[in-house]
């Protein structure tokens, strides 16, 4: 078992330990006061995880409620917010209740956006079971739901009171949503070096998986606390988002989030390998680890079509976008520049690859 802390304004712990699964009842009985607790899970996870985290409230004594969302990115949304709520109310949660979101991401920005808002707020308890909600969305407090038009477009920033890391629980999750993972995972990778750029080369296989979340973990939380609310250094962790979110929306989602960052952390080699602010050892070892996991990083579309989306993002300001630059693996930095100057960059980039 291994603890970190995360200090914002109300500090809590990330607790990692294979199988906590079992025991979440009493780690959470143990730092919160509490008598009924209401699960938040979706229809894949919850035939799988639910009953034994309902065995563990049960266990000591505690009553517990739970309730099976639809799974996948288009359940993020208002009408499934209200249904949920109904739920709530019909059951008689109370402020004092918990929250607690057993699934991956999506359970995780519903739940969160529900702790934020019902009846002002509640508890509310992250037990990611994707790879990319353990290394990444679990932490921090961003919470979002999407409307027809604009992801994540209705949110709040709300930390969670714990959050319980069970590396056992990925074990589940089909291949397409662990490669799905990946592209955030090398993101990481790319923006810590080190170690955890080693455990990406090396495979992420024995133990090295559940080092490498804890990293990420780790990583994730320094930023956090020096930035809670997103306005200053946690922008890092947009790294490849500027051109990822132009293609996942120019291929109408067809191509998954974390594919489309991996496309765009490729693409911000590739800038920076130009502009000759990287080595060229550093651009090839990142290449092998695309080739290693299979990932195509090729960008089918053209610079026009990218910028069009580019522009609808919300980084675009006052004639300026911000976008995070490479400048060694483990070396990234906030850039701002002027949107002409980024319309030629991805002029120029996509005009020499594919
Ligand atoms: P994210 O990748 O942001 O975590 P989701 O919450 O949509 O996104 O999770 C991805 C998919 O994987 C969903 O269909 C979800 O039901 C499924 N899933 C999540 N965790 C597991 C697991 N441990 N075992 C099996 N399926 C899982
Ligand atoms: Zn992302």
């Amino acid at each position: 078992m291994s603890n970190l802390i995360v200090n914002v304004n109300n500090p809590y712990d990330v607790i990692y330990e294979q199988g906590c699964l079992d025991r979440a009842g009493s780690i959470i009985a143990d730092k919160l006061v509490f008598s009924r607790a209401f699960i938040l899970t979706d229809r894949n996870v919850g035939p799988i995880y639910l009953e034994r985290l309902e065995q563990s409230f049960k266990n000591e004594g505690k009553e517990v409620f739970s309730y099976k969302m639809d799974c996948g990115d288009t359940s993020k949304n208002l009408e499934s917010y209200g249904f949920i709520i109904d739920k709530m109310v019909e059951i008689g949660i109370r402020k004092d209740d918990l929250i607690v979101a057993l699934g991956g991401g999506v359970v995780g920005d519903m739940a969160g956006f529900i702790s934020s808002s019902y009846m002002r707020g509640l508890n509310l308890i992250q037990i990611p079971t994707s790879f990319l909600a353990q290394i990444d969305s679990s932490i921090g407090g961003k919470t979002g739901l999407n409307t027809a038009f604009c992801k994540n477009v209705i949110g709040t920033i709300s930390q969670p009171k714990l959050v319980l890391v069970d590396v056992d629980l990925i074990k589940t999750l089909p291949r397409k949503e662990v490669i799905n993972g990946m592209g955030e995972a090398i993101k990481y990778a790319v923006l810590m070096g080190g170690e955890s750029l080693g455990i990406i080369e090396k495979g992420l296989g024995g133990g090295n998986i559940e080092r490498f979340i804890q990293l990420c973990g780790q990583y994730k939380s320094s930023l956090v606390e020096a930035d809670e609310y997103d306005r200053g250094k946690r922008r890092l962790l947009n790294l490849g988002h500027t051109i990822g979110h132009a293609i996942e929306t120019a291929s109408d989602y067809s191509i998954s989030h974390g594919l489309a960052v991996a496309k765009g952390i490729k693409f911000m080699m590739d800038v920076a390998l130009k502009k000759g602010s990287i080595k060229e050892t550093d651009y090839n070892r990142l290449i092998s680890i695309f080739n290693k996991y299979g990932i195509d990083t090729s960008i089918d579309y053209d610079a026009n079509e990218l910028y069009k989306f580019v522009l609808l993002d919300k980084k675009g300001r006052e004639g300026k976008i911000s976008y995070i630059e490479i400048l060694a693996l483990g070396y990234c930095r906030i850039s701002t520049i002027e949107l002409e100057s980024f319309k030629e960059m991805l002029d120029e980039t996509l005009s020499n690859k594919n």
